[in-house]
């Protein structure tokens, strides 16, 4: 999605919130920026999902899109990989038209590859990224990522991280002791980090639902230094994303995890991500298209794009769009530009956390993720507390999410945390 401007139109036709603000800051410095739009978890045949990577890919092309990683568990799209029709079948039973029947209509029988074994057996040979990439992509247009999902483990708890423009398979690494769950989580980062030496290719690596069998909390977020990156929305309907009674939701962990981090341990807090997770393509309940991210970056690359997500330059989403995200370090002031949708309204909470915070507290005046200031409209600015740790924004809107992951979801957009180091 290229960036568009129709910032003239906005102005006119919103209201400010606050009166008397000056208009938003010139955007020359990012000119030659471009928004782009992109999902970094997805599953196919090659692991657990239920259909095939080009038919996948190519419906988050047909969406608009202009990136995507599949990530397969423990598994790149590559090598020689025969499955039978009836695995195929089992995995997508809930269909009344078969996977490879659609797979046939769209790619023909050219493209698809099949074969009966000695035994009788039906099968169909998985295309490799380096077969069906060149069917997709479009220089500027769309981009397919190589990824995977290391899926990880520690006494049992997964520990499942997202590695994006890798090369090689990393080996996941599974521990029989759930103490050594920090210890796994920091090492697989560090094995990632190798990599991009090796390679010289930068490489992202983000920790997936945290919630997801309650295995990893927020303090084991913050204590491990390697992890810059985590889920805060993940789209599979199975992974707590609200928490529950007794456990936060992923929006909280990241304002635990983020004033541990920056109060208690002066380091930097995490990025959010928005993700699919998607698994299912035939009417299932994990399907795609709840949650990406927008980064902003010179160029539909690779390398510019990951670079662009480790400088901060990018939002999470799961269906709210920004026209811009500026903070001023000089006045510590973070003023958004939503997109706006017809009929909808939004409402963005300016979020954070008091360096004098009461830790007991669970939430409101001076707790952890205090929500500072809540304000209406399409443009709206909100300037840190002094006495604040750092500022993120959480915008949602009124219209409802067109395929929840849980009840009454909203379509929401998250920012990064500014103003927490001395700038
Ligand atoms: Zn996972
Ligand atoms: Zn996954």
């Amino acid at each position: 999605m290229k960036l568009v401007r129709p910032q003239a139109i906005i102005l006119a036709a919103s209201a400010f919130t606050l009166i008397q603000q000056p208009p938003l800051p010139a955007q020359d410095q990012t000119e030659s920026l471009h928004w782009y739009r992109g999902n970094t978890h997805t599953h196919s045949l090659w692991s657990d999902g239920n259909d095939f990577p080009e038919m996948i890919t190519a419906w988050y092309k047909d969406q608009g899109y202009d990136f995507m990683a599949l990530s397969d568990h423990n598994v790149l799209a590559e090598g020689e990989r025969w499955m039978s029709l009836d695995a195929v079948a089992k995995r997508q039973r809930a269909l009344g038209r078969g996977a490879m029947q659609k797979y046939l209509e769209r790619w023909g029988d050219e493209w698809v590859e099949t074969r009966k074994t000695e035994a009788g057996a039906e099968e169909v040979r998985l295309k490799t990224l380096a077969e069906y990439r060149g069917k997709l992509e479009k220089p500027g247009e769309f981009l397919i990522l190589q990824a995977e999902e290391i899926s990880n483990s520690a006494g049992g708890k997964p520990i499942h991280i997202n590695a994006i423009n890798l090369e090689t398979v990393i080996p996941a690494i599974k521990s029989d002791d759930a103490g050594d769950l920090r210890q796994v989580m920091g090492d697989v980062v560090t094995e990632v980090r190798k990599q991009e030496q090796q390679t010289g290719r930068p490489i992202l690596a983000h920790l997936n639902h945290p919630n997801f069998q309650w295995a990893i909390t927020a303090e084991d977020l913050a204590h491990v230094a390697e992890m810059r990156f985590f889920e805060v929305y993940n789209g599979h309907p199975g992974v707590n994303h609200l928490g529950d009674a007794e456990r936060p939701g992923d929006e909280r962990i990241w304002d635990i995890a983020n004033t541990i981090r920056i109060a208690e341990l002066d380091r930097a807090p995490l990025l959010g991500v928005a993700t699919d997770d998607s698994h299912t393509y035939h009417g299932g309940d994990v399907s795609p298209g709840r949650g990406w991210v927008m980064v902003q970056a010179p160029a539909l690359e690779p390398n510019a794009l990951v670079e662009a997500m480790q400088a901060g330059n990018f939002y999470a989403s799961s269906g709210v769009s920004l026209q811009s995200i500026d903070w001023d370090a000089k006045s510590r002031t973070l003023s958004l530009a939503i997109v706006p949708e017809e009929g909808a309204t939004y409402s963005t909470a300016f979020i954070g956390t008091r360096s004098g915070y009461d830790a007991t507290r669970p939430e409101g005046e001076n707790g952890i993720g205090e929500v500072f200031a809540e304000l209406e409209g399409t443009e709206v600015r909100f300037t840190l507390p002094e006495d604040a740790l750092y500022l993120r924004a959480t915008i949602t809107s009124s219209a409802r999410h067109g395929n929840p992951s849980f009840p009454e979801q909203k379509k929401q957009a998250w920012t990064q945390p500014v103003g927490w180091r001395a700038e």
